[in-house]
């Protein structure tokens, strides 16, 4: 692919930029030195207006075509570029972009950024590589607003007031009839960033509040949030970003490199978080978690914070050469979120569900033809977006990087850490360097055995051949087809959660295991179950046989195992129809599974709960909802309260799914309260409840929010659809309105959460007639390269499940 940095190597950007909320414009001046390899150069440019351009102090000619402002006749050498340019600010949750939210019945306005992958070059012209890292001195003059914050990744060194638009470059200012939009304006003028990449810089502008800690360390760190957001909502986020860079100080040999962090909870955010540079941009319900949030929210911010602020050194200080490399990123950010968390709460056993989610989820993913490898290639800008495949590059990375951790062991994993930090600190990286770095601490050699992970799709089925796996077979474990001879440097078999393999135990090894489940570890536990439903998805085993298995774990107590168990019940909702008989005897036996455990634990959370107790009564209450408990719903229904705040917020979704069960006429009423409420948390609490309703009418009135972004945020389109389509009362439709509103998806949200749509639908759908509706859809988009993979391993994914369930539905059936 080419590479704009070939014919031009930018040093240092001015940026003076105009920025006109009111019109929705970006522009002004842009100003680059660096380095012309060539006479002619490219740099990335999209939908702007480009006026004029000097390279030192000539007017050049230049081109704009297919997103690429070309300038001729450069001279080769050191050189300046100036540009002027208009722009426009998005409003799909990319470049420069629009976010808005409701302050008490006013609608407020943020200019915010989101630059990775490739979109800098939608807000200024620019290099948009990763490898082009260069300082960035920044200047954003914007129409004054009382109130108004303006972050950067860097702190402001001088604010400027204007009672008029000071020249002639900020033209965004004036609309069509020459006249200025504001009185007066202000100009932020930021320190100079240290040397990155275009991806990194970030920008918000807005009325904000925030709360501000210094750490241990002497780091300013401040969370921001919507002037809707109750402020209290921020202190958990500081605190763990305060312990986080804490953490990561003390085990990366590099101090935090900049003077002050900042973290921002945006109203409209499409990914989790981005980790900018000092300024770290989050989705709501990622950042914010009040005094009394559940410990699932607390959780999920807590990793959230930990991944972005490690990205902090491993991306921002070291970036990878290409997004090729991109798993360096977030296969490292995403195993050591884990490591940040665990030291700072231990309680939380924040590895389990490391192991009973991104581990198991990697493990699905990575068993379809077609899947890409951790370390993928990428021939076409279109196809950076589908990079970020969550199971792949950054679950599945992040469990190879856990087993490199664990072969190495921690402090020796670190020293090499710390070599790679000081030698490639402002520069770019392969994944190489950083095998080089550790190979000194290891007693093998770490580039070859990640090289065989990293490099190829998929993991071994290992089989024992010899007692306790001394001599065993491989192969390439499959979910849509038989397993075909590969190999991987497997070092020695163990039986926890620590290597990207699946063990195919005989019948009489995996009773022996079973038989002495209480004296295994928990690791090993997990792994005897995952390992188990893994073999039956494949049809190596029969999947009827899961019945008499999970029926073993009724008296069971550790929630990490439950939340196995309830795997396996999920495993098996894919052989029975909706209110068929088979159905029934299965919400019956679930039933009888779970009843015991919860009677003795209580549905409401408790003054000396445990962790683990609150993790357990989230999963039975899950499968008892499966079981249509009716009695159990009139006394969650007795629990409910207008008051949200009043109620236990552990089990408030099984409060609000329980009173939509009993009364449908509810469902319309979570609609209300998702628009009302401003916690995101709970918001979504009842919208998920409102989409469980069955009655027709209530319904239909759900799915006529989707795409209609007045009501339900574009953020939470995909959610919507997802809640909507596991119902299945509304399945059909959920699937007839995506092919209906193809074209208006796409203009929901950006990149990322479009490839979602073929990937969820994927893993739902289970009949002959969904693969058939898939593939009409579908198969017209092979040739879109943002696509593709997508949409391959979906038809590979849903044709095996079809085949699966033909297959066994009647032994499961039988067994039921
Ligand atoms: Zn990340």
């Amino acid at each position: 692919m080419e590479r704009f940095l070939d014919y031009f190597v930018p040093e240092k950007y001015i940026l003076d930029l105009g920025i006109n909320k009111f019109d929705k414009k970006i522009g002004g001046v842009v100003e680059i030195a660096g380095e012309a390899k060539e006479e002619v150069i490219k740099l990335h440019a999209v939908g702007f207006e480009v006026k004029q351009v000097f390279v030192d102090d000539k007017e050049v000619k230049f081109e704009m075509k297919d997103d690429v402002l070309i300038l001729f006749d450069v001279p080769v050498g050191k050189i300046s570029i100036t540009i002027s340019y208009l722009g426009n600010l998005n409003e799909n949750m990319e470049g420069a972009y629009l976010s808005t939210y409701d302050n008490d019945g006013e609608k407020e306005i943020i200019v915010a950024t989101q630059f990775e992958s490739h979109y800098a070059r939608q807000a200024f012209p620019c290099v948009d590589e990763p490898a082009a890292k260069a300082e960035f001195s920044l200047k954003l003059v914007v129409p004054e607003v009382e109130d108004e914050l303006v972050l950067a990744n860097t702190p402001i060194a001088n604010t400027k007031k204007y009672f008029k638009v000071p020249d002639g470059k900020y033209t965004v200012f004036y609309n069509d009839e020459g006249k200025k939009i504001s009185a007066k304006y202000i100009e932020y003028t930021f320190e100079d960033t240290p040397r990155m990449s275009t991806y990194l810089l970030a920008w918000v502008i807005g009325r904000l509040h925030g709360k501000t800690i210094t750490n241990q360390h002497g780091i300013e760190i401040t969370t921001y949030c919507a002037l809707n957001q109750d402020i209290a909502c921020v202190d958990f986020a500081n605190e763990i970003a305060a312990r986080s860079l804490e953490f990561y100080d003390d085990n990366f040999g590099i101090p935090y490199p900049l003077k002050k962090l900042d973290q921002v909870a945006l109203p409209d955010f499409e990914a989790g978080a981005m980790e900018n540079w000092g300024l770290v941009t989050y989705r709501e319900s990622m950042l914010l978690a009040s005094p009394d949030a559940t410990l699932g929210a607390k959780k999920s911010v807590a990793l959230t914070v930990a991944h972005e602020l490690s990205h902090q050194w491993f991306g921002d200080l070291v970036t990878m050469e290409w997004w090729d490399d991109l798993w360096l990123n977030e296969s490292f950010a995403s195993v050591m979120e884990y490591y940040a968390v665990d030291a700072i709460h231990p309680e939380y056993k924040i590895f389990e569900s490391f192991f009973t989610g991104d581990c198991c989820s990697a493990l699905i993913r990575d068993a379809y033809t077609g899947v890409q490898s951790v370390h993928q290639d990428v021939h076409d800008p279109e196809e950076i977006a589908t990079l970020f495949d969550g199971a792949i590059v950054y679950a599945k990375g992040a469990r190879l990087m856990l087993m490199l951790i664990r072969l190495m062991g921690w402090e020796e994993f670190c020293k090499g850490l710390v070599d790679y930090f000081k030698e490639h600190a402002y520069k770019n990286t392969k994944g190489d360097d950083l095998w080089r770095a550790l190979e000194p601490y290891a007693e093998f050699k770490p580039g070859e055995l990640m090289h065989a992970f990293i490099d190829k799709p998929g993991y071994p089925v290992v089989t024992n051949l010899e007692g306790e796996f001394e001599a065993f077979d491989q192969q390439r474990f499959l979910l849509d087809g038989p397993c075909v001879d590969d190999g991987w440097p497997l070092p020695e078999i163990l039986e926890d959660m620590s290597g990207h393999y699946i063990l195919n135990l005989t019948d009489e090894e995996f009773e022996a295991r079973l038989d002495g489940f209480d004296k295994l570890g928990l690791e090993e536990k997990l792994r005897l179950l995952i390992d188990r439903d893994l073999i039956c998805r494949a049809g190596m085993q029969s999947p009827a046989g899961l019945v008499g298995l999970a029926r073993k774990f009724k008296t069971e107590s550790s929630a990490a195992v439950w939340n196995k168990v309830a795997t396996l019940i999920g495993n098996l909702k894919v052989f029975v129809d909706d209110e068929s008989e088979e159905e029934k005897s299965l919400k019956k036996y679930v039933l009888d599974l779970v009843d015991e455990k919860l009677s003795e634990i209580g549905m409401k959370t408790g003054a000396n709960d445990d962790e683990n107790i609150i993790r357990l009564r989230a999963n039975l209450m899950a499968l008892d909802y499966y079981a249509e408990d009716e009695d159990r719903f009139r006394e969650l229904v007795m629990m409910y309260d207008d008051d949200y705040t009043k109620m236990d917020a552990e089990i408030r979704s099984d409060i609000l799914a329980a009173k939509v069960y009993l009364e449908p006429g509810f469902a319309s009423e979570c609609v209300e309260k998702y628009q009302e409420i401003n916690d995101p948390d709970v918001k979504f609490d009842y919208l998920a409840a409102a989409c469980l309703v069955r009655d027709e009418k209530a319904l239909s009135k759900l799915l006529a929010l989707l795409g209609e972004n007045e009501i339900v945020k574009p953020q939470d389109q995909l959610y919507l659809f997802i809640w909507l389509y596991r119902n299945p009362k509304s399945r059909i439709q959920v699937f007839d309105w995506l092919v209906n509103n193809w074209d208006l998806v796409k203009k929901i949200g950006g990149d990322k959460s479009l490839v979602s749509y073929p990937t969820v639908l994927a893993h739902l759908a289970r009949t002959e007639e969904e693969y058939t509706k898939y593939r009409e859809l579908f198969e017209p988009m092979l040739d879109n390269p943002s696509l593709k993979r997508a949409v391959e391993i979906g038809l590979n994914e849903i044709k095996a499940r079809v085949a699966l369930v033909a297959k066994y539905r009647d032994e499961v059936a039988k067994a039921l």
